[in-house]
């Protein structure tokens, strides 16, 4: 089975990402378009899927998240969400460089 480790999504509408850390952790984007729901059990989302642009991170994946020449590709927000140090152990490199795939510009 499939093991959630990040259930969250980013908002075209409002640019924001929303994240559901835990089982009844519901959000909202702030100007409502979508929401997060389910936490580590169980991926449940909502509102218009148009404006829905999933960044839901499952163990399958981190595995497919490494590269070759063992670099690990993700995102500004995954990297400080779970930090460096749990993503090499993650992947089971823990060598591995950290590449940062996303420019995180709706933190602008
Ligand atoms: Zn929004």
């Amino acid at each position: 089975m499939t093991k959630i480790i990040r259930n969250s999504a980013i908002c075209l509408s409002c640019a924001t990402e929303i994240v559901s850390l835990h089982r009844h952790d519901f959000q909202w984007c702030p100007c409502g378009s979508i929401f997060v729901d389910g936490g580590t059990d169980y991926l449940k989302r909502g509102g218009d899927p148009a404006l829905f642009d999933d960044t839901s991170i499952t163990d399958e994946d981190a595995e497919a998240g490494v590269i070759e020449r063992g670099r690990i590709l993700t995102t500004q927000a995954v990297l400080d969400q779970l930090g460096p140090q749990f993503l090499r152990e993650l992947n089971g490199t823990p060598d591995a460089e950290i590449v940062i795939t996303d420019k995180k510009e709706h933190d602008r």
